[in-house]
């Protein structure tokens, strides 16, 4: 089964986010479980955390299938001691919180080298911080995004991810995220069946879909291998209708969150309807 959702607002709560992702009709979603932008958060208390699951189970929405995303802050491979530790411990704070909502997936990008060490070098800070917050950590897992490889950010070739996951040592608490608008922008075509095909190929040659833990939807604003990272609309950008098709009608992508991330969110609750049209006619 597919499970289509998308990155909802938790203004007000985190426990609002359920009832968000139910109006559009969704069975999954993404969420940011502290203000994005800022370093501080308030721990979250426990009237926060019984509201939560109880609008959970309300909207009949599965941890399974919830895709809390980390804090744009956050450089796991950052070459500066002070900074990288910094890092360190707001993703730690960010893993606990997910484990107290008794979610089992944390989305996050990878890191940047900021021209400042090697990309190897980056790649192994960022297994080594994955390593530290598994380590302090029980149910929760490290789902790593792929990237556009904008600016000097990591994540934006298959066999970067190969590499993380190569060196982290609890292999099953460690899992990625696919976007396609980044994959796309980072020079894997989507463009039509066969393009889609071909780069899911690369994917489960290098990576393997046993590490498909969920999936950002998202069409392009800007063109192929711009290695910018600019969504659009399902449809309205460089990617078009062709791969999303592709990806409801395959099984490797059921039973894990098909989260949107398009910028226009009046288009949702359309999106995911045609989304679940396909998946349905499988
Ligand atoms: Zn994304
Ligand atoms: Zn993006």
């Amino acid at each position: 089964m597919k499970y289509i959702g998308a990155h909802v607002s938790a203004a007000g709560g985190v426990f609002n986010a359920p009832k968000n992702a139910h109006d559009i009709g969704a069975n999954a979603f993404a969420l940011f479980t502290k203000n994005q932008r800022r370093w501080e958060a308030k721990a979250l208390d426990e009237n926060t955390i019984r509201k939560f699951k109880a609008a959970c189970l309300r909207y009949n929405i599965s941890e399974k299938n919830i895709l809390p995303h980390d804090s744009y802050l956050i450089n796991l491979g950052h070459p500066e001691k002070e900074a990288l530790i910094k890092s360190r411990m707001a993703f730690l704070d960010e893993m606990q919180r997910c484990e107290q909502l008794g979610l089992s997936l944390l989305n996050f990008h990878p890191g940047s080298h900021l021209k400042k060490i090697s990309e190897q070098d980056c790649l192994k800070r960022i297994a080594e911080s994955i390593n530290l917050a598994l380590q302090q950590t029980s149910s929760v897992s490290a789902i790593i995004e792929n990237t556009a490889g904008q600016g000097t950010n990591l994540g934006y070739r298959f066999e970067h991810l190969a590499n993380i996951i190569e060196q982290v040592d609890d292999k099953k608490r460690v899992g990625v995220c696919i976007d396609t608008c980044h994959t796309f922008t980072s020079g894997y075509d989507l463009r039509g069946k066969n393009a889609t095909e071909t780069t899911f190929k690369a994917f489960s040659n290098i990576v393997g879909f046993e590490y498909l833990r969920a999936m950002h939807i998202n069409d392009s604003k800007v063109p192929f291998a711009s290695r910018v990272d600019r969504h659009a609309p399902l449809g309205g950008g460089e990617i078009g209708w062709p791969c999303f098709e592709y990806i409801m009608k395959d099984k490797r992508f059921d039973n894990i969150p098909l989260i949107l991330e398009t910028t226009d969110e009046t288009l949702w609750p359309a999106e995911i309807e045609q989304l679940n049209h396909w998946s349905s006619t499988n």
